[in-house]
């Protein structure tokens, strides 16, 4: 287990300030105690326009062939009113939920079972794990069985795919609309539930944070790590199911249905698959390394993370094999190669980038890194309580090359995943837009916070790697 002297998610819950009164950085976390203005109008846009752009998205495949343009066009011009597209949109179904129903209900099952493959797989690190220190300072454990959950829905998934046909493969696709319903208000009631939970139940009371502002506490959320019971843990079971499970298996759906209308599976869909499913099991693969990113470590959940597992993502990240099914596209053998390529050349930097981290971590630096000795810089914080913390930074290896090489990684292999739908529409880029978006501000908002927590020492690690995503440019 990790041998690394400090805790990863670091004290200081009551701390508002970031200096003390010895001139020692303390640790912060989480999301802010005050809202300022602009927080607050990001909150309120987001709020009000997140659905509707997952709405225009997947209305626009159904309606208009995946052109962003001309549904507002039609609008603009009069040829069509708001209310026609409303009326042509598929509404819920008593399919559609009994569908979406027993999905959760087979998803949370899974999240309850204990986790066997660690015993068969060797190296895997499943079963049960320690995750954060919350601030509160209480160790939260976890049974780690994503990958099992995965592999037994996959199973599942394709056996009837290919051999017992109890449904068809399309399932999915045909009632993406309704299914679309059933996931907002899973995302809006999980929402819902976890502010009211914070006021009248919260897990650790003082692990939440209240900013007195309805908007942003319900969507930045209030508390660190709601969980039902001692197992049952939101965040966790959110975060990768029924979402990232259900990735792979959308993308699937989308297949087959591609492969029913056209006769065939192109390269391009076989790419997109190939591709996004190798991020879907490395994550699981991952899993208890990702009880220490910052989605878990630093985030509290709300509706940022409620409903943006349940609706955001499914619905936003498959949307390059949804653009495929309406229009198949073929790549020469030389572009699908170069895809493929860069797809994978994206994921070694992603995962190299965060295994390193993780070994130098959890050996506190007694590893080889690309076969020497690591660099680090040493540094030292304060946590709430006046304890002194080390800590170390790496400066070698893909962490001497970037601040944030993993995230150059991760946006290498999204560009990959647009890339297999050709350049005729824009809808299919949106993905690697908004990871850009998405990794820039969690580079400045991780920056921030660790600026905060070192002081100069993070200064003096961000002079000897100087650059955060790109050598030389950014
Ligand atoms: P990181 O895994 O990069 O963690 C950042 C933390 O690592 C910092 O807060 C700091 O924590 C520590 N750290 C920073 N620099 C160093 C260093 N040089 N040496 C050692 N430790 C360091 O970030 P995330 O948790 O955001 O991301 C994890 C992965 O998940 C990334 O690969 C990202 O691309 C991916 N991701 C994917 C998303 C998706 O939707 N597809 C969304 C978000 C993330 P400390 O306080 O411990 O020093």
């Amino acid at each position: 287990m990790a041998t690394h002297k400090e805790t990863k998610c670091p004290e200081g819950s009551k701390s508002k300030h970031s200096i003390n009164g010895t001139g020692e950085h303390q640790a912060q976390w989480g999301r802010a105690w005050k809202v300022d203005w602009i927080s607050l109008s990001a909150v309120i846009f987001l709020l009000l326009f997140a659905p509707l752009i997952v709405y225009y998205f997947i209305m626009s495949c159904d309606q208009y062939n995946c052109s962003l343009a001309a549904p507002a066009i039609e609008i603009f011009t009069g040829k069509t009113h708001l209310l026609d597209i409303w009326n042509k949109t598929p509404s819920l179904t008593w399919k559609a939920a009994s569908l979406y129903i027993s999905w959760v209900t087979f998803q949370a099952i899974l999240y309850m079972l204990p986790d066997f493959v660690h015993k068969i797989i060797p190296h895997y690190r499943g079963g049960l794990q320690e995750g954060t220190v919350t601030p509160a300072g209480v160790t939260l454990n976890y049974e780690v069985n994503g990958l099992q959950a995965w592999l037994i829905t996959a199973a599942l998934w394709f056996a009837n795919a290919y051999y017992f046909r109890w449904f068809s493969p399309t399932i999915i696709f045909d009632n993406w609309i309704p299914l679309l319903w059933c996931a907002n208000i899973l995302g809006y009631a999980v929402s819902i539930f976890v502010f009211v939970k914070a006021y009248l139940f919260p897990t650790n009371a003082e692990d939440c944070k209240f900013t007195g502002n309805f908007f942003y506490d319900f969507m930045m959320g209030i508390e660190f790590n709601p969980r039902l019971g001692k197992w049952f843990d939101f965040k966790l079971f959110f975060n990768g199911r029924p979402g990232i499970v259900a990735w792979t298996i959308i993308n699937h759906s989308f297949q087959a249905k591609h492969k029913e209308l056209y006769g065939h599976v192109t390269d391009s869909m076989c790419l997109i698959n190939v591709l996004q499913a190798i991020y879907v099991i490395d994550y699981f693969w991952n899993e208890a390394w990702y009880l220490k990113t910052i989605d878990i470590c630093h985030d509290h959940f709300g509706w940022y993370l409620g409903w943006g597992d349940c609706v955001w993502l499914p619905y936003t990240y498959t949307l390059q094999a949804l653009y495929l099914v309406y229009h198949p596209v073929q790549p020469s053998r030389t572009t699908a190669a170069a895809i493929l390529l860069l797809g994978l050349v994206g994921y070694y930097f992603f995962r190299m980038t965060n295994h390193q981290k993780d070994i130098f971590r959890r050996t506190d630096g007694n590893c080889k890194i690309w076969g020497a000795k690591p660099k680090y810089v040493e540094c030292s914080y304060m946590s709430a309580d006046g304890t002194k913390h080390y800590s170390k930074l790496l400066t070698s290896g893909f962490w001497g090359v970037a601040r944030h090489f993993n995230y150059t990684g991760d946006l290498m292999g999204s560009l990959a995943y647009c890339m297999c739908c050709g350049s005729d529409h824009i809808l299919p880029y949106f993905y690697i837009i908004y990871m850009t978006i998405l990794l820039v501000h969690r580079c400045i908002r991780d920056e921030h916070r660790c600026s905060s927590k070192y002081g100069k020492d993070w200064k003096r690690y961000c002079e000897v790697v100087p650059y955060r995503l790109f050598p030389g440019i950014f």
